[in-house]
C-alpha cells in the first residue's frame, strides 16, 4: 500500500557539518520511502523562487543566500500521512523549541540555518517535488 508524498532539503549546514548520512538514516528509520533523491546546488534565484511566499518577510535576503550557499539534498518521500509525520520528526522551525530527538533539535544550528526543510501542506509537497524532480524520477 502506498502512502502519501511529502517534499524535504537537507540545507547547507548539515551538509557542511557532516550530518547528511545521519540525517537519512533517521528518515529511512522512521519508515519514510525514498522516491526520489538529488544531491544538488541551489542558486540565488532558484532559492529565491522556492521561498518566494517569504519574500515580503524580513529574513527573505538571508535565507536566499544561506539556501544558496552550500550543496544541499532535495528529496520525495512516501509514507502514510507524509507531510504531518515528517513535520513531527523534524520538530519545530527553531531549533530551540524543537522536541527532544528531532532532526532540527539534533543537527540545526540556528532558526536560520536549521537543517532540515518538510513540505507544510500535500498542495505544496506537490508543487515543492515538481521544483527538483521530473515525473519520470518520481515515478515508483
Ligand atoms: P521550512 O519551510 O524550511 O521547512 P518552516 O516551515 O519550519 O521551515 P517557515 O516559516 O516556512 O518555517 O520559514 C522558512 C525558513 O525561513 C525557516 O526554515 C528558516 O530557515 C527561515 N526562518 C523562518 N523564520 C525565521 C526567522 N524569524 N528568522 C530567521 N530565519 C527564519
Ligand atoms: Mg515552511
Amino acid at each position: 500500500m502506498s502512502g502519501s508524498r511529502t517534499f524535504t532539503m537537507i540545507k547547507p549546514d548539515a551538509v557542511l557539518n557532516g550530518h547528511m548520512g545521519a540525517i537519512i538514516q533517521d528518515i529511512t528509520n522512521a519508515g519514510f520511502k525514498i522516491i526520489a533523491m538529488k544531491y544538488t546546488r541551489l542558486s540565488a534565484d532558484r532559492a529565491g523562487e522556492f521561498y518566494a511566499v517569504h519574500k515580503e518577510r524580513p529574513f527573505y535576503a538571508d535565507l536566499v543566500s544561506y539556501m544558496s550557499s552550500g550543496n544541499i539534498v532535495a528529496a520525495v518521500l512516501e509514507k502514510e500521512n507524509a507531510v504531518l509525520a515528517f513535520r513531527e520528526l523534524i520538530g519545530a522551525t527553531d531549533p530551540q523549541k524543537a522536541a527532544e530527538g528531532t532532526i532540527r533539535k539534533k543537527y540545526a544550528a540556528s532558526i536560520s540555518a536549521n537543517a532540515i526543510h518538510g513540505s507544510d501542506s500535500d498542495e505544496n509537497a506537490v508543487i515543492e517535488a515538481g521544483f527538483f524532480f521530473s515525473q519520470l524520477e518520481m515515478f515508483v
